[in-house]
């Protein structure tokens, strides 16, 4: 009986998850503005199913894009007939997908870890070992670290934010990963960030400094319902996973769901779309939690929020031109921050507002925060620029950390030295 259990589910393992066997993502350049316009007219090819890694934004950002094996031919013949240029960055993306996969699977056969010092940071984890990361570290600390849960998820997961602090009523950082919940090496480097607080207060005088007189807050897994799925039925959800009546079609973007330009140019009204904005702003939970956690705080003086990829640092707007007022004190912030970050492996980031370095995007978390007085709103688009895009190697997990957090160390610095 026990055998036929133990067959059934792995029965259900195999067959309910999604396999991507013979899909490609094509790294597409366009020449000109007439050739950006015929790559851009694929998204609305709808029966070729593509799914836009990076958007369409300009001549001189490459466009990458997920191609399922039954498009493949199609797409390239109509790339090949208007003479647009494209590669082919990953060949087979089922075989990084069963790699990583494989990995995950020597680390839980290695059983769980007893603490956060053997904890494997170097390694992709399941959400159940992220929750049992963070109840150690608070174990671990009790005169520093404590869980606050901020609400819940659609599905019922808990919102558990890590708080970090020495002291009663003072000003707040926070930082957030995984809110595209395919975006894996955000909540893998939000991990690492999480214990390396823990270990370098009282030891790193400028995050002591910082500790002494400040909280900071991490949200690991802001999107646990896309990340669970991204585990168990498809490593490629971005969204969240509430249904949409009316439509098959489940999810809405966390990331445009905020209330700044809500319903503007930069998200989708149809929920089929990778960018469906939501019926109104707000309406996901997973984003009302953090705006209700925002309010009732009323103090906190910076808001970072942590994707991936294509190696970009970025501050309001993107849901309209008109610049940010603070925009010089940012830029220059943003530049300090990505020199510290390239100083150590030597990785190079873009950075301005959202609106000038990638796309109009509107209702998005950063703008939100922003005009609600956190003068240090950033966004972050960690490693790659495109090698293996949302799939980066579980080796990059660390140095990517490592880099960011030079970067973070900058802002937070900065927003204490200004929260007086
Ligand atoms: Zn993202």
């Amino acid at each position: 009986m026990r055998g036929l259990l133990a067959f059934a589910a792995l029965f259900v393992a195999v067959l309910g998850k999604e396999t991507f066997e013979g899909h490609q993502v094509l790294r597409i350049t366009a020449k000109d503005e007439a050739q950006l316009a015929l790559i851009k007219d694929l998204e609305d090819m709808i029966h070729f199913e593509l799914d836009f890694w990076r958007g369409v934004t300009d001549v001189a950002s490459p466009v990458d894009v997920r191609v399922p094996f039954h498009s493949l031919q199609s797409v390239k013949v109509y790339l090949e007939t208007k003479a647009i240029e494209y590669a082919t960055m990953i060949e087979d993306l089922q075989a990084l997908l069963e790699k990583e996969q494989e990995e995950m699977d020597a680390v839980a056969r290695a059983g769980g870890a007893r603490s956060t010092d053997s904890f494997d940071y170097a390694n992709y984890h399941t959400i159940s070992e992220i929750y049992n990361f963070q109840d150690m570290l608070v174990r671990e600390n009790p005169n520093l670290v404590s869980k606050i849960v901020i609400g819940q998820s659609y599905e019922g997961r808990p919102l558990s934010v890590l708080k970090f602090s020495t002291g009663a009523n003072r000003p707040g950082l926070w930082i957030d990963t995984g809110i595209h919940s395919r975006e894996w090496v955000t909540q893998a480097s939000g991990t690492w960030f999480a214990k390396k607080i823990a270990t370098a207060y009282g030891s790193d005088p400028a995050l002591t400094a910082i500790l002494n007189n400040m909280d900071i807050f991490l949200l690991i897994m802001t999107n646990p319902d896309g990340f669970a799925y991204t585990q168990t039925n498809n490593r490629m959800w971005r969204k969240t996973r509430k249904p949409n009546p009316g439509s098959s079609c489940v999810g809405v973007d966390p990331n445009r769901n905020w209330d700044a330009g809500f319903g503007e140019p930069g998200a989708s009204n149809n929920p089929c779309s990778e960018t469906y904005r939501g019926p109104r702003a707000n309406s996901e939970s997973e984003v009302k939690s953090i705006v209700d956690f925002v309010r009732s705080h009323g103090n906190l003086k910076s808001f970072i929020s942590i994707h991936s990829y294509s190696q970009m640092l970025l501050y309001p707007y993107g849901y309209t031109s008109t610049p940010a007022k603070d925009q010089a004190e940012l830029h220059s912030l943003a530049k300090k921050a990505i020199t510290a970050l390239a100083s150590l492996y030597g990785t190079r980031y873009r950075y301005g507002s959202i609106i000038n370095t990638i796309y109009q995007a509107s209702g998005g978390t950063i703008d939100w925060t922003y005009n609600q007085g956190i003068k240090y709103s950033y966004t972050f688009e960690l490693r790659d620029t495109g090698d293996y895009g949302f799939l980066l190697p579980a080796n990059q997990i660390i140095p990517t950390a490592e880099e960011t957090w030079l970067a973070l160390m900058v802002i937070m610095k900065h927003a204490y030295k200004n929260a007086y």
